[in-house]
């Protein structure tokens, strides 16, 4: 079951759960031409090993540890996170419309700061 990455990480892309996962399974990294694009980052679900490592690395509280585990209002972003691809620009594109059709739903809960948003991931 992948880790997967959530709203909170929306513009706020720091890379800490990138510099400390062990497989390289989380893109773009700073280090790849894709990386200004995007609008977040994606756990490729098949590579991830489910180590946990990016959990307590994130500064926003953005990964949760399984599809089970993130709340229902999230789920449209386990298919982005699932579809990414780095460097193919047809699922780039794919997973980053879920990204925007999620901002654009979730005005309320995206109104609120990225540190503060997972906390009210339980009440939305
Ligand atoms: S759970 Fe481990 S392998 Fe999966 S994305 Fe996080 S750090 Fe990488
Ligand atoms: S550590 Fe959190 S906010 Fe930073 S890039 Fe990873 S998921 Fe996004």
């Amino acid at each position: 079951m992948p880790f997967i990455i959530t709203d909170p990480c929306i513009e706020t892309k720091d890379t800490a759960c990138v510099d400390v996962c062990p497989v390289d399974c989380i893109h773009p990294r700073k280090d790849e031409p894709e990386f200004a694009a995007m609008t977040m980052l994606y756990i490729h679900p098949e590579e991830c090993i489910d180590c946990g490592a990016c959990v307590p690395a994130c500064p926003v509280a953005a990964i949760y540890e399984s599809i089970d585990a993130t709340p229902s209002h999230q789920k449209d972003l386990i298919e982005a996170n699932a579809i990414y691809r780095n460097g193919d620009p047809d699922l780039m594109a794919q997973a980053e419309a879920i990204v925007a059709a999620h901002v654009a739903a979730q005005p309320a809960l995206m109104a609120i700061p990225a540190a503060e948003r997972q906390a009210a991931h339980a009440s939305h």
